[in-house]
C-alpha cells in the first residue's frame, strides 16, 4: 500500500515548523520516520501535512549538563549516536543497556530516541527508561517551552500528553547517583523485535524501582523498595496486569515479569555495590 496524499513541508527552523504544524489536529512531525513511515504505508495515519523537522540545525545534541547533571538528547539525535556516546554511558548507563535492544542497527541509524520517546509505544524500550528514571521532555509549541515530566507524558497506547501543534525539542536523563545501579533485561522472540515483556532497574540504596515494557498499555514503573529479593515478581505483579495478545498469553507474560524482575535488580544490586 501507498500512504494517502499528503502536503510535505521541510521548514530550516524551530519557529518556521511550530507554524506549520499550526493548521490542524492532522498535521504531524516527521523525525527519523521509522515509526511514521509504516504507520503511513498501512494508512493507520493519513495526516494532511507531514512536517520533516530534520533540517532544524542544532537539534541532533547529545549534551551532559552540569557536574552532576543528567544527559540531554536533541530531537534528531538517532538512536546510534545515543548508544555510540561515552558520555551518556559514563552519566547514565540505563540508556545504552536498553537502546542495545532497541530494532536493528539500520533502524537505530534512522530512528531518533526522542522520536521513540514521545510515539509512546508500551512496547518501546527508551519510555520505559525515561519513566524509571523520573527524565522529562522538553517541547516547543505556539506558547513557547515547556518541560513535561515523565510521570506526565504517557497517556495511553501511543499517546501522550504531547499537543498537536508541539515540538519535542528534547529528552532529558537524569545521570545515575554515585553508589546507585541500574540494569536493563528483555525477552524478544528474535533479537530486535520488540520484546514480549522488557525490565529496567534502578536500585539506589534502599530504593527499588522497575519499569515495564509490553505489559500494559503505557509504560509501568513499580517501587519494590523493601521487598525480600524471592518476593520480587509477585509483588510487580500485584501492580501489574500482563495481557493476551497473538505473540503471548498472558500467564507467559506474568512469569517473563517474575524473571525478568528478579534478574533486573540482581543486576542493578551488583552494579551499585561494585562502585
Ligand atoms: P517517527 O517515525 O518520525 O515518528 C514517530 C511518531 O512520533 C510520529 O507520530 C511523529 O509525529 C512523532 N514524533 C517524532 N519525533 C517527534 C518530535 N520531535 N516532536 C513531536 N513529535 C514527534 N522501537 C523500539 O523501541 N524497539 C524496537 O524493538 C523497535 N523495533 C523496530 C523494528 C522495526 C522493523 C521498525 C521499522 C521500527 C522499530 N522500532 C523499535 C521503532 C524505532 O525505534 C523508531 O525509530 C522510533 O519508534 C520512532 O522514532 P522516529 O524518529 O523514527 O520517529
Amino acid at each position: 500500500m501507498k500512504p494517502a496524499p499528503f502536503e510535505y513541508r521541510r521548514p530550516g527552523t524551530l519557529a518556521d515548523a511550530v507554524a506549520a504544524l499550526a493548521g490542524g489536529p492532522d498535521t504531524k512531525v516527521l523525525a527519523g520516520g521509522q515509526s511514521l513511515v509504516p504507520l503511513l504505508s498501512m494508512r493507520l495515519a493519513s495526516p494532511r501535512v507531514l512536517v520533516d523537522i530534520n533540517a532544524i540545525a542544532g537539534l541532533d545534541t547529545i549534551e551532559v549538563e552540569g557536574e552532576d547533571g543528567g544527559v540531554r538528547v536533541g530531537a534528531l539525535a538517532r538512536h546510534a549516536a545515543v548508544l555510540a556516546s561515552a558520555d551518556v554511558r559514563r552519566v547514565q548507563p540505563l540508556v545504552p543497556l536498553a537502546l542495545a535492544h532497541v530494532a536493528h542497527a539500520t533502524i537505530r541509524n534512522r530512528g531518533t530516541t526522542v522520536g521513540s520517546i514521545v510515539h509512546a509505544d508500551a512496547a518501546a524500550e527508551m519510555p520505559v527508561v525515561l519513566a524509571v528514571l523520573g527524565g522529562s521532555v522538553d517541547a516547543v509549541g505556539p506558547s513557547g517551552r515547556r518541560t513535561i515530566a515523565a510521570a506526565d507524558l504517557f497517556l495511553g497506547p501511543l499517546e501522550s500528553s504531547l499537543a498537536h501543534d508541539e515540538i519535542a525539542v528534547s529528552a532529558y536523563f537524569p545521570a545515575l547517583a554515585p553508589g546507585a545501579g541500574v540494569a536493563f533485561d528483555e525477552i524478544a522472540r528474535r533479537h530486535g523485535d520488540y520484546a514480549l515483556v522488557g525490565a529496567a532497574a534502578l536500585v539506589d540504596g534502599e530504593s527499588v524501582k522497575v519499569g515495564y515494557l509490553s505489559v500494559g498499555d503505557v509504560p509501568t514503573v513499580v517501587d519494590l523498595s523493601g521487598v525480600a529479593e524471592a518476593d520480587l515478581g509477585e509483588a510487580a505483579l500485584a501492580h501489574l496486569e500482563p495481557g493476551d495478545d497473538i505473540h503471548a498469553t498472558a500467564d507467559y507474560r506474568a512469569q517473563l515479569v517474575r524473571i525478568l524482575t528478579g534478574r533486573v535488580v540482581r543486576s542493578a544490586r551488583e552494579m551499585a555495590e561494585s562502585k
